[in-house]
């Protein structure tokens, strides 16, 4: 039987980032994954370019049932300490937008990162592990795979979620969690395209390609970004954040000129060029394929500016400041970037990521249940909650 001090599982962001800090602590570390290399989505992310972190990140920009969990952990490893590292490695990076920061050349630098850290503490990766059981017994843990088994003190579990099944998501975590007694909170796809009723299909997929800068809001919470029109639904950064607030059967209202007041705009028109017609009054702020839609469906009435009174003119205002979708679902796991829910914090220590009444054992990642924002936050708390938990493990 192999004896190792932790093992993790999954060589993903969480998982990479605490076998380097465990190993730096002098622990005899394995890292286990079911992939042919590590850190896959790390690869795939930020469109090959790993949004790898937000210089804004707080507690502010994550969703969990305890919005308090996350704290420690953000506070202990910051944003400003994976930039440090970052720069230590030498790789060029640059904002992007809101804070947003990216590799300038490929995400492979990143992962190359992380590669030297773990060849530097001296971490074991196995690649191609097929786990079919883990159990506890005297104060150590017994993970078996196909071929052999191998005990350890500390097992960390960061296997992630269950985005993109074909990446080698899986529900090993979770089942895991609820072996040992640890509850797991409903699982959803979040920062994940919105899905067309069937009705909305036939009218807006014509227009599909069509994108702007909105404010989308669901239960109370909204964010200003761009808003794409889909052959499936609605996407774009703006659609992808509400996502992880929209549940089945509600509404997302799109202010589609969020920056103008359409009011003013459209009596300061009609005073300049009263023989204009509404369609090219409007062509001014919004996409033309987006206007001769909303004209077709007569939510806008095509008609010269002098013939609007200030009733018609609030009536337009308020449909396009205000514009109601009711989306079908999701894309689901198929496309979204990270999943909602997962090992709930109320069984774990903010501080170590280890089980309350599970010692040794420990969820980090997406596993856990606090999910970022789009924008670099779920690597922070990836890199975060495996930071810390790498100090204890
Ligand atoms: C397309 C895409 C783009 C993204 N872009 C960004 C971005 O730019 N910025 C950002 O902050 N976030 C981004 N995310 C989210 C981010 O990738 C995840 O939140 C983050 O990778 C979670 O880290 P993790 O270590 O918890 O899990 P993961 O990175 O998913 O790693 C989990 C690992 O565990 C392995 N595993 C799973 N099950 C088993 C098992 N049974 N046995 C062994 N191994 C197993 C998996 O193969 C995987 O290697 C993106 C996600 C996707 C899908």
């Amino acid at each position: 039987m192999q004896q190792w001090d932790v093992i993790v599982i999954g060589a993903g962001a969480a998982g990479l980032m605490c076998a380097i800090e465990a190993g730096k602590r002098g622990r005899k570390v394995l890292v286990l994954d079911n992939g042919k290399r590590v850190g896959r989505k790390i690869l795939m992310s930020g469109g090959g370019r790993c949004n790898f972190t937000n210089m804004y990140t707080s507690s502010e920009n994550f969703l969990s049932q305890n919005k308090h969990f996350c704290k420690s952990a953000l506070s202990r490893f910051t944003q400003w300490d994976f930039i440090t590292l970052v720069q230590k490695h030498a790789i060029a990076y640059h904002e992007k937008t809101l804070g947003q920061l990216f590799c300038d050349d490929t995400a492979k630098d990143i992962v190359d990162m992380l590669l030297a850290e773990a060849k530097a503490a001296n971490v074991q990766i196995a690649l191609q592990q097929t786990i079919t059981g883990v159990s506890f017994a005297d104060g150590q843990y017994t993970v078996t795979t196909a071929e052999l088994s191998r005990q350890c003190h500390s097992l960390v579990v960061a296997s992630g979620g269950l985005s993109l099944p074909n990446l080698g998501a899986t529900t090993f975590g979770f089942q895991l969690a609820e072996q040992f007694g640890l509850k797991v909170l409903p699982l959803r796809a979040a920062l994940v395209p919105l899905t067309w009723q069937p009705s909305d299909k036939a009218v807006f997929e014509e227009i599909s390609g069509v994108s702007l800068p909105v404010t989308a809001e669901a239960n109370g919470t909204l964010f200003p970004e761009d808003m794409l029109f889909t052959h499936r639904g609605l996407s774009g950064p703006a659609i992808l954040q509400i996502s992880s607030y929209w549940q089945p059967g509600d509404e997302v209202v799109v202010n589609m000129a969020p920056q103008t007041d359409l009011v003013d705009f459209l009596n300061a028109q009609q005073q300049a060029h009263p023989e204009q017609e509404v369609k090219t009054a409007l062509g001014k702020l919004l996409p033309k394929r987006l206007v001769e839609k909303l004209l077709e469906l007569k939510i806008l009435v095509n008609q010269p500016l002098k013939a609007l009174n200030l009733k018609t003119i609030k009536q337009i205002a308020d449909s396009l400041h205000g514009f109601i979708f009711k989306p079908n679902g999701t894309e689901g796991y198929r496309t979204a970037e990270v999943t909602i829910g997962g090992v709930d914090t109320d069984y774990l220590s903010s501080k170590t990521m280890e089980a309350k009444q599970q010692p040794g054992l420990y969820f980090i990642g997406e596993v856990v249940d606090v999910t970022g924002w789009l924008g670099g936050y779920n690597f922070q708390w990836a890199w975060a909650s495996g930071w810390v938990a790498g100090q204890y493990c």
